[in-house]
């Protein structure tokens, strides 16, 4: 089953043009199974763009992605609930995750205010997972790969905010390599020429984050990358 494991949509991330509706629409067309809806959890989105709470936040994250997996739902396209977190200790480092539930997102309170320790345990006792995202691209920060479960090791977002933005997607290989850190690869689609530029092929059938997380933590799948640079 095909997934992208890196989208976001315009309703919940201030940066994305493509909405939910046309977004899963696009997702079909290009003969995906699927996506992970990774909208941004951030400092700037939830107080300066949205100007919420955490709670109402999440919430907000929640409901966007509610209604996408309607949209899904309708032509056969599974949409599954994931966060882009930016930690505010590790500067502009954004971290991917999968499987946590809306419930535990108000119950952990202001995750963007954890360290990359804090996610590893938690990530540890409820069984969500975690990978750095883009880590080699400009202005990310090192994180001890002891605290990583894995890398985004595929970005396809080369060129999307500047065309010099390099992505180092040959780094964040290596580095995985090195440290022994799980891989994953996604578009980081904000808009329709990003569309299912990368992603996962699972070798079982993904219909929930339960199904999501057992495949990921089996390493159940390979990595699917098309353009790098030909945005
Ligand atoms: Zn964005
Ligand atoms: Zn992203």
């Amino acid at each position: 089953m095909l997934f992208d494991m890196h989208v976001h949509s315009a309703e919940g991330s201030p940066c994305a043009s493509i909405k939910n509706e046309e977004l899963v629409k696009a997702y079909k067309e290009k003969g995906f199974d699927g996506f992970v809806l990774t909208n941004h959890m951030s400092r700037w989105s939830m107080e300066c763009h949205y100007k919420l709470e955490y709670p109402d936040f999440c919430k907000m994250l929640h409901d966007v992605y509610l209604e996408a997996k309607e949209h899904g739902d309708k032509i056969g396209l599974t949409v599954l609930f994931g966060q882009e977190l930016k930690l505010d200790c590790t500067g502009c480092n954004d971290y991917l995750l999968y499987g946590v539930t809306y419930e535990q997102l108000l119950d952990y309170g202001d995750m963007m205010a954890w360290t990359p320790e804090k996610l590893k345990d938690a990530s540890e006792k409820d069984g969500f997972l975690y990978y750095q995202a883009h880590p080699f691209r400009d202005h990310m920060r090192i994180v001890n790969p002891i605290y990583l479960y894995g890398l985004e090791v595929f970005n396809g977002g080369q060129g999307f905010e500047h065309p010099w933005e390099d992505q180092r997607n040959d780094i964040a290989n290596l580095w995985a390599d090195k440290y022994k850190l799980h891989k994953i690869s996604g578009s980081d689609c904000h808009e329709i020429t990003h569309v299912g530029v990368a992603g996962v092929k699972f070798l079982s059938d993904i219909k929930d984050n339960n199904d999501l997380l057992a495949a990921l933590k089996e390493d159940n799948y390979y990595l699917v990358e098309k353009a790098i640079t030909s945005r």
